[in-house]
């Protein structure tokens, strides 16, 4: 069964190794654990609902509205772990068709109510969260639309409900030989509407692209009537209605049907680590592998202490100790940086691939260690998320935040991220951990993917406010330094003040009007993406 107050399946338990509570000791100080409000707690406070007549295709149960309150970001943890919830939906709404879809629209119109299109509740910037207002709040959950509707196997176009989740999407195309090839590391919850409406990014993207190369079309239901949007190889036929979807983060309409484009199960798949002897040939490498578009399935490029990290918390300390070894006999000594590849695809062009590739990162002192590596990260690489249990349960906080920018600015910005939140706790005496990985990457620049790590406060406000101090110091250094504000995690209510910096006051009026021509009464979730509502 899903955790009402966390991460993932509550029989799955990924606990922090005694070696690594150690390494985050010496780093942050003792942990410090406060204590988490139970179930029963939280149902005791959900207030009678706001919605005053009853429609068949809406919950107002309490454990129903709890489980579709929050989203997956640290400010969610905290409200679910204290318990201290803020507003519950009054409402949730499961809909199975898109005429269900439209006649919900109608019936919240009526009762004057806000609707939150909700996909797998795993935002981690605030979107699917209830505002404080008068009026009575829907949210609206796709659960129940998760089948594969059409597979057009000569176009390679399968069409979907919009709730189907990363393994309902997967299922039921292996079942067909084909794959989606969309992973991000929320796939196990992650819907394809949401995918859709937040512009998700996989550990794939490099062979499959973004979830904007793979949304081929479908359908939006809005209060200004239903938007379809046919399916075309390409188009010059003025702009494409796609990018008016992608990134709408539930601001336009709610998503009844999703196309995307799939790709037939490749004959063979392989993981690879590299161990570079430092960033500076690290970053040299996986910006020459990226520009010579070696045909590679995924990259990721640890820096230095996330490489530590890593290493101190996967446990094992022999075996780390005799990678160490062998790393440091081979040149790749304190400040080595760990970066995983993929290939997918047929045999003889994979290895084609990992040839080139080696020849490029051994230029930059290389150092490889087989598939064994490669293996283990594709085994965890949906695990790291239920970590955050185990570093609560130790007394630690832990958030991640991500950007992307131009090569020639990547280091610069990378820095600065990282000294905004290793400061950030400093008039509390606090330290903060803070390391980053390249995960995504371009030929003209790369994602920038920052983990921090710090301890709670002696109660949750106080946590909140040390969590708001290190998000704001982020987030400026980000809007300040030539960053996007959101690489793949969207916009949602957390990052809608620093959007106005990229966007431009001509193209945030631009993004209004439309708000307001598919919401003219502007019920769809309030307040996110677009700060103000006016
Ligand atoms: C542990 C963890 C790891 C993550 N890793 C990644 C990653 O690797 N890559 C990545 O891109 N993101 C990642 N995320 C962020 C998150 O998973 C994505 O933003 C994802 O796309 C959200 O999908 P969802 O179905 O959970 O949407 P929700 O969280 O339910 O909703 C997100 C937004 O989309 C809107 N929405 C959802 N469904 C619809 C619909 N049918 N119609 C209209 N609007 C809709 C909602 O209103 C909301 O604004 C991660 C999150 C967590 C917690």
């Amino acid at each position: 069964m899903r955790r009402w107050n966390g991460w993932g399946d509550e029989a799955t338990q990924v606990e922090l190794p005694a070696h690594g509570g150690a390494f985050l000791a010496e780093r942050v100080g003792a942990g410090q654990r406060l204590a988490d409000a139970s179930l029963e707690q939280v149902l005791a406070r959900v207030p009678q609902s706001r919605l005053v007549t009853r429609h068949p295709l809406v919950s107002i149960d309490a454990e129903v509205r709890v489980r579709h309150a929050r989203g997956q970001s640290l400010p969610d943890w905290l409200a679910m772990r204290s318990g201290d919830f803020g507003v519950f939906p009054d409402g949730v709404a499961l809909p199975e068709t898109a005429a269900q879809i439209r006649e919900l629209l109608v019936w919240a119109q009526q009762q004057d109510a806000i609707v939150i299109p909700y996909g797998g509740g795993t935002s981690v910037a605030g979107h699917i969260n209830p505002a404080a207002g008068d009026k009575p709040v829907l949210t609206l959950s796709l659960e129940r639309m998760t089948q594969l509707l059409d597979l057009d196997e000569q176009s390679q176009i399968a069409t979907f409900g919009p709730g189907a989740s990363g393994p309902q999407v997967e299922a039921q195309l292996r079942a067909r030989g084909y794959t989606l090839g969309h992973f991000p590391q929320s796939w196990e919850l992650s819907t394809l509407g949401g995918w859709v409406a937040s512009r998700s990014s996989g550990q794939q993207s490099l062979r499959y692209g973004r979830i904007e190369q793979l949304f081929a079309g479908g359908k939006v239901e809005t209060f200004a009537g239903t938007l379809e949007i046919p399916t075309f190889p390409a188009s010059a036929a003025g702009p494409d209605l796609r990018e008016l979807i992608l990134g709408s983060e539930g601001r336009f309409g709610v998503i009844s049907e999703v196309r995307v484009r799939v790709t037939k199960l490749a004959e063979q798949e392989k993981f690879f680590a590299v161990f570079l002897p430092s960033w500076q040939q690290a970053l040299a490498g996986i910006r020459a592998l990226a520009q010579a578009r070696v045909p590679l399935s995924m990259l990721r490029l640890s820096n230095a202490i996330e490489t530590e990290t890593q290493l101190a918390l996967a446990g094992h300390p022999e075996q780390i100790a005799w990678l160490e070894k062998y790393l440091a006999l081979r040149g790749a000594r304190v400040g080595k940086c760990m970066l995983t590849f993929g290939v997918t695809g047929n045999r003889a062009q994979n290895a084609l691939s990992v040839k080139q590739a080696k020849r490029i990162l051994r230029a930059e002192g290389g150092v490889f260690t087989g598939t064994l590596l490669g293996k283990k990260w594709a085994e965890n690489r949906f695990r790291f998320p239920y970590l955050r249990h185990g570093l609560w349960e130790a007394g630690y906080a832990v958030d991640t935040l991500e950007t992307a920018t131009d090569w020639s600015n990547v280091d610069n910005l990378l820095n600065k991220v990282e000294a905004s939140l290793r400061q950030g706790l400093a008039d509390e005496g606090e330290q903060v951990h803070v390391f980053t990985h390249l995960s995504h990457v371009y030929g003209e620049g790369s994602s920038i993917y920052t983990t921090y790590v710090f301890r709670p406060g002696s109660s949750y406000e106080q946590t909140l406010v040390r969590w708001s101090k290190l998000k704001h110091a982020a987030c400026q250094t980000i809007a300040g330094n030539r960053g996007t504000i959101s690489h793949q995690h969207g916009v949602g209510r957390d990052h809608a003040p620093y959007l106005a910096a990229e966007k431009g006051e001509l193209g945030m009026a631009a993004l209004k009007a439309m708000a307001q021509h598919f919401d003219p009464e502007q019920r769809l979730a309030p307040g996110v993406l677009l700060k103000t509502h006016e």
